[in-house]
């Protein structure tokens, strides 16, 4: 006998439907009707519809939260699709939280979702974050780490953190049952040189995967108000050895500036005066140098076909030389051009040049990816080897300049 709606046990707010998709979930004795329940009434807010963002929100919706919001500026990109698995081929182009949400309302046409197509800034943050039950951070910067801290801390939610980068992830609740917010352990920004992002760094894209699905964990038990939540501790998950680790967080910080207790932020400030970084990785470029110690891409082509003889240093990963490299260039990455072994590496080049130029002053042109490495070995190489009379440049904006103004058959990632 079938049950229309009429018929529906009224002793519980699931109906006949709820019970039958939800019932393997509902008879773990940690979630029950009352559980379940609590979820379907729940709306938990997700900043980030990427590699973190898209493995949780599929669980989520897949669980059963009524309500997920979705914040991102950004459009899909086909160098997403190895770890943003909501999206799609077909979605290139598209607004991350449009093609989302469409994958999420295909899994479940139930849901309520709320699409949130912008950077999240000091102005709207507040008021977005309001409305939702608790806060997934699966943001990929520091400004927006330490905005939607604040942002949280000044609104009493949640916020369920995550981070993923190569081969490595971390995951923990902040101000969460009085244990620390993000403040608390990093009172200040890391100096935006040293940060490294996917982008730069690459990913695998299951470890995100793995971090967002566990983000997708601690959300649910936060809304169950679940004993066993990471708040005041730190997984880490180490994808080359499969390995999680538990460490326990500093307690919370009573002169913590947003939740001690004289806090002196009070409303949300300037996130990127105050990390001295844009939110949008895009255009994370770095000015270390004079624009007398730089070269232009296209400088740079007319001495590759003149009779100049110089040295032309790569200085990315060898991984990345891999992919792709413009001829006659010497690969030797940063992190070796910062040693013993590496300087040599360079001198030699350097003496070879000699030996074939009539020069008594040989150039050194260092060339990276997108124009910041490069800038970074010139200024060591100058101090390294000031001794020697070089003239050493970095070639502006790298090898996406090279593409974008020299080559455009030149393989850009
Ligand atoms: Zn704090």
């Amino acid at each position: 006998m079938t049950s229309g709606s009429g018929d529906e046990v009224k002793t519980n707010s699931l109906n006949n439907k709820e019970i039958a998709r939800y019932s393997r979930q509902i008879i773990v004795p940690d979630i029950g009707v009352k559980g379940q329940t609590r979820l379907k009434t729940s709306s938990v807010l997700i900043i980030g519809a990427g590699g973190l963002g898209c493995p949780a929100a599929l669980y989520l919706v897949g669980a059963g939260i009524g309500h997920i919001g979705l914040v991102d500026y950004d459009v899909v990109e086909e160098n997403n699709l190895h770890r943003q698995l909501l999206h799609d081929e077909g979605s290139i182009g598209k607004p991350k939280v449009t093609s989302a949400a469409e994958a999420l309302k295909r899994l479940n046409t139930d849901l309520k979702v709320s699409e949130f197509c912008c950077a999240l800034e000091s102005s709207n943050a507040l008021g977005i974050i309001k409305r939702f039950d608790v806060v997934i951070d699966a943001s990929d910067n520091v400004a927006t780490r330490y905005l939607l801290n604040d942002a949280c801390v000044l609104s009493g939610k949640p916020l369920v953190s995550g981070s993923a980068l190569q081969m490595e992830g971390q995951l923990t609740v902040y101000n969460y049952k009085g244990g620390p917010c993000y403040r608390c352990l990093y009172p200040q920004p890391p100096p935006p040189e040293t940060v490294n992002n996917c982008s730069d760094a690459g990913v695998l894209g299951v470890v995100p995967g793995v971090i967002g699905v566990l983000q997708a964990l601690e959300a649910i038990k936060v809304l169950l108000g679940h004993n066993g939540t990471l708040g005041s501790r730190l997984l880490l998950f180490d994808g080359s050895d499969t390995q999680f680790r538990n460490v326990k967080l500093r307690s919370k910080n009573g002169d913590c500036v947003v939740c001690g207790t004289s806090p002196t932020i009070t409303e949300l400030i300037d996130y990127v005066e105050f990390c001295g970084s844009s939110p949008n990785d895009k255009d994370k470029g770095i000015k270390l140098l004079n624009d007398d110690e730089r070269i232009t891409a296209q400088e740079l082509a007319r001495k590759m076909k003149s009779d100049e003889k110089f040295v032309l240093l790569d200085v990315r990963s060898n991984g990345e030389f891999e992919i792709c490299a413009l001829p006659d260039s010497v690969n030797v990455p940063l992190s070796i051009a910062e040693k013993e072994i590496g300087l040599d590496m360079i001198k030699e080049q350097i003496v070879k040049i000699q030996h074939s130029s009539d020069h008594e002053r040989i150039s050194v042109y260092v060339l990276c990816r997108r124009g910041n490495d490069s800038q970074k070995a010139v200024r060591l190489l100058k101090s390294k080897l000031q001794d020697l009379s070089l003239n050493i440049k970095d070639v502006k904006g790298g090898l996406h300049s090279w593409t974008h103004t020299v080559d455009d058959t030149f393989p850009i990632y």
